[in-house]
C-alpha cells in the first residue's frame, strides 16, 4: 500500500537488531486517517470471504483492527496479555515468544467471545518471526474457529515468519513488505 510505504520512509526509524519504530503514526501516536485507509485496503483484499470476527493482540493491534472490523461490520476481539499466573477456566490461553522483548508471555481470550465455527480474520501490526500470529491461530484452534486469513501492516520479509505461515497454507496479506532495512542505507520494499 503506497501511502503506508511512503509514511514508513518518511517517519519510520530503523534500529539495530532489525526493529523498525513507527511510534509517530501506529505504535504510540496514531494517525486515524491512515488507519482508516488500511482498514479499507484489508476489506478490499478479504471482502470475498465471510468474516464473522476480527482478532488481534493488545495493545498496538487494536486501533488498526478496529478499522478493519468496522469495514466488515463485525466485532473486534483482542487477545489480552496475561499479567498474572492465575488462569481461569473460562479462557483460551497460549504462549507467545516476544520478538521485541525476548521473553515468553501468555495471551488469552475469553471463551465467551470466540466460538466454534466462527470465521476469523487475524490482524496485527508487525510480522517478524510469526510467533504472535501463531499464538492467535492457536487461540482460534482451541475454540474450533476457522482462520480466514492473516493481515499485518508491516512484514519484515527477511525474518521468514511470512514464508512459514504461507507454507502452512494461510493467506497472509501485509500492506508493506520490507525486503531489507538498515539505519544508514534505509528501507527497501518488496514489490
Ligand atoms: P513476531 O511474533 O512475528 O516475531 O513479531 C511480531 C510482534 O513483535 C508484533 O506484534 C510486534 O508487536 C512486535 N514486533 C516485531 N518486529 C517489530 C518491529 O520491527 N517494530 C515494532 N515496533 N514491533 C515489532
Amino acid at each position: 500500500m503506497k501511502e503506508l510505504e511512503e509514511r514508513i520512509v518518511r517517519d519510520g526509524k530503523v534500529f539495530q537488531g532489525e526493529v523498525l519504530k513507527v511510534d509517530s503514526f501506529l505504535n504510540h501516536q496514531i494517525d486515524p486517517m491512515l488507519l482508516e485507509q488500511m482498514g479499507k485496503e484489508w476489506h478490499r483484499l478479504f471482502k470475498g470471504e465471510r468474516v464473522d470476527k476480527v482478532l488481534t493482540i493488545e495493545a498496538s493491534g487494536i486501533a488498526m483492527a478496529a478499522f478493519v472490523a468496522k469495514e466488515f461490520g463485525v466485532p473486534l476481539l483482542f487477545a489480552k496479555k496475561n499479567k498474572t499466573s492465575n488462569i481461569s477456566d473460562n479462557v483460551y490461553v497460549t504462549d507467545v515468544e516476544s520478538f521485541t522483548h525476548g521473553r515468553t508471555y501468555k495471551v488469552q481470550v475469553s471463551k465467551e467471545y470466540l466460538h466454534a465455527g466462527e470465521r476469523v480474520l487475524i490482524i496485527d501490526d508487525f510480522l517478524a518471526t510469526g510467533n504472535a500470529l501463531i499464538g492467535l491461530i492457536n487461540l482460534c484452534k482451541q475454540a474450533g474457529a476457522e482462520v480466514v486469513g492473516l493481515g499485518c501492516s508491516v512484514e519484515k520479509d527477511f525474518q521468514n515468519g511470512g514464508r512459514m505461515l504461507r507454507d502452512m497454507g494461510y493467506r497472509v496479506e501485509c500492506l508493506a513488505r520490507i525486503k531489507s532495512m538498515d539505519p544508514v542505507a534505509g528501507i527497501e520494499f518488496v514489490h
